[in-house]
């Protein structure tokens, strides 16, 4: 694709970025044009600070520079030692989320606050918890207790990964790379890049691996599951898109971040009779709350909330000047939105001890008292209508379309068509079928950020499209889902972008062509669903013809996600080098040698039509080797 020069594909963005130079007001844009050149040390991940004798950096444009760390760590070793740190900072964030929903199901004191017990028994039965005589709330606890175990528990492996194909588990075991207990991987890769420890850069992502593995396999699986127990798994339904879904007359409130603690709590005190006759005392027609990044997947997933944008459009939603308070918890929330709500009357409100930001009002989130503090911050937003300033500017752009494709939901949107006279209903036998017959190519999750190396959601949806005219079923997650759902890819219509062989698939399922499979976390859904596949087909991850794609990603977490997605035996494309190319050695294993040892490896492209050529490749010759 050539560079058009435009910062985004998405009319919304284009018209409130316009609106923001005309206005003087920085965005994420303009910061990164100040930034420019980056710096060459780090792109390149050949810059340390690991102790107190550097910064040390290696020069590779000329021989006479530092060609080793003062301790003699080498580019390899720096490079390698880097990237393992933003792996485990991505798989701690990820991990720490998981942790806090099992608190909150540790805490649930009343059988109502589950929404999904028959997933809660099976989970029990899947951890051999004994249910007999006990009630819904005692289960709840001795699950919580289970999956809050996975963090620190002492002997053992992840108790997830059993779920993988026999296959892959073996796999995991011969290399090494069977994680045990997810905290406990995290602070090893601290420790083994600490100065003076691990030296060899094979077994620095090794380690890596290990604690990548906690993140998909672990911290994410329990925060999907047990938030699906706690409130309800996803099916699917409709949802509007884009920053069209604020709404002028009404108290605007949009929820960002990613827990869904927080953001379910504040949709129920949203729908509070008493707050919505205040709105209304306050001149406002009502309350209208939009989810962003995230946290707008987590409750349009299960709501079918509105999705406001996603993380390029947190600064622009503000503004629109309609936005009464952004009400944010942790991860992707950009510091700059308190110097922006400044320009405006939006309130920044924080609700997490882990993420404060100076300028912000902090109301701490607590569990224990969720509606009450909810209801104390929608009053806030409430509040805050009357102080409107300056005239409201929201953009006329918003798409529909239909999301909530859990597993789940997967699985009994393929029991229409399975001949149960023939064949049990519950399996992934009609997909199989779709796929060995050749109507469906293969399968391709599209998943992570946005980042100003790319412009803004079109390097997203171009994969898409390209993918789907080569009868490539896409499934989507995180900010990718926000991009493919405003550019109309989650609509009947869409069908039109799809070849033929896909298009009648859609058809045959009522589905749209690019499924929506909620958070960054509930990727660990997508592992789920190829080791079903895998099973029945009787083999491995890595024999499937399937690949992921992060277009656009810039998060540590992201990071974490691909090389778990690796690990599994994934082919995953990167739009944005990670800082690896420091090192001949590093990015030749993670691009090459590690397919030999896990059956996936990285491809760097960014350029999305050519990225799509080649996961095509990959998935054409996975189908060869298949025989199918
Ligand atoms: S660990 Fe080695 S390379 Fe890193 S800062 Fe210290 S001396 Fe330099
Ligand atoms: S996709 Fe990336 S930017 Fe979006 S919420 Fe997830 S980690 Fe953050």
């Amino acid at each position: 694709m050539e560079n058009c020069g435009c910062i985004t594909c998405d009319a919304a963005t284009k018209e409130l970025y316009e609106k923001a130079k005309n206005e003087g007001i920085e965005t994420v844009w303009d910061r990164a044009r100040a930034m420019q050149p980056q710096c060459g040390f780090g792109e390149m991940g050949l810059c340390c600070t690991n102790c107190g004798m550097g910064p040390c950096r290696i020069v590779k444009v000329s021989k006479d520079g530092p060609q080793a760390g003062i301790c003699g760590a080498t580019e390899d070793t720096i490079v390698a030692r880097n990237f393992a740190r933003s792996v485990a900072a991505g798989a701690a964030a990820h991990s720490d989320h998981g942790r806090d929903i099992a608190l909150a199901l540790y805490h649930v004191d009343d059988k109502a606050r589950i929404k999904d017990e028959e997933k809660l028994f099976k989970l029990a039965d899947e951890w051999g918890i004994t249910v007999e005589g006990k009630d819904t709330v005692q289960v709840a606890k001795e699950v919580a207790e289970k999956a809050l175990g996975e963090f620190g528990k002492v002997f053992g492996n992840l108790l997830f990964l059993k779920r993988a194909p026999e296959k892959r588990i073996k796999l995991w075991e011969e290399t090494g790379v069977a994680s045990e207990a997810i905290d406990k991987e995290i602070v090893r890769v601290l420790h083994s890049t600490h100065m003076g420890c691990d030296a060899d850069y094979r077994n620095i992502i090794r380690q890596a691996i290990r604690a990548a593995m906690t993140d998909g396999w672990g911290g994410s699986m329990i925060g999907t599951e047990l938030s699906d127990i706690l409130f309800g798994t996803p099916m699917p339904k409709k949802v509007e898109a884009n920053l069209g879904v604020l709404k002028k007359e009404y108290v605007n409130i949009v929820v960002h971040g990613h827990e869904p603690t927080l953001s379910e709590a504040i949709v129920v005190a949203a729908r509070d009779p008493e707050l919505v006759e205040l709105a209304k005392k306050q001149g406002a027609e009502g309350i209208n709350v939009a989810g962003m990044c995230c946290t707008g997947n987590e409750i349009a997933m299960r709501h079918g909330i509105p999705m406001a944008g996603n993380f390029f459009q947190q600064e622009l939603a503000i503004m629109t000047g309609a936005v009464e308070a952004m009400i944010v918890d942790v991860q992707c929330i950009m510091p700059s939105l308190a110097t922006i709500t400044k320009c405006y009357h939006t309130k920044l409100i924080t609700t997490s001890p882990k993420a404060k930001i100076p300028g912000a009002t902090h109301i701490e989130f607590d569990e224990q008292k969720s509606f009450e503090i909810a209801k104390r911050i929608v009053k806030e937003a409430v509040m805050n209508f009357k102080n409107r300033k300056g005239e409201v500017h929201i953009p006329d752009e918003k798409s529909e379309g239909r999301i909530g494709y859990s597993l789940e939901a997967i699985i009994k949107t393929l029991d229409r068509v399975t001949n149960t006279h023939a064949h049990p209903s519950g399996t992934v036998k009609p997909l199989v079928d779709a796929i060995k017959s050749g109507v469906l190519r293969g399968a391709v999750a599209i998943v992570g950020c946005n980042n100003h190396k790319q412009p803004h959601d079109s390097c997203h949806v171009t994969l898409a499209k390209e993918l789907l005219k080569r009868d490539i079923l896409v499934v989507t997650t995180g900010c990718g889902a926000h991009a493919c759902v405003k550019a109309g890819l989650m609509s009947d219509d869409a069908r039109k972008y799809c070849g033929k062989g896909l298009a009648t698939v859609c058809e045959l399922l009522d589905i749209p062509p690019v499924l929506h499979m909620g958070s960054c976390v509930d990727i660990s859904r997508i592992l789920v669903l190829l080791s079903e596949v895998a099973k029945y087909i009787g083999g491995d991850i890595s024999d499937l013809p399937v690949a992921a794609a992060a277009p656009e990603w810039m998060s540590e977490k992201a990071q974490a996600i691909g090389l778990y997605a690796v690990a599994s035996g994934v082919y995953v494309l990167l739009g944005v080098a990670p800082a690896v190319t420091g090192s001949e050695n590093v990015a030749t294993y993670l691009t090459k040698d590690i397919e030999s040892v896990f059956g996936g490896r990285f491809e760097i492209e960014s350029d999305p039509v050519k990225a799509a050529e080649k996961i095509a490749a990959h998935i054409e010759n996975k189908r060869k080797r298949l025989g199918i």
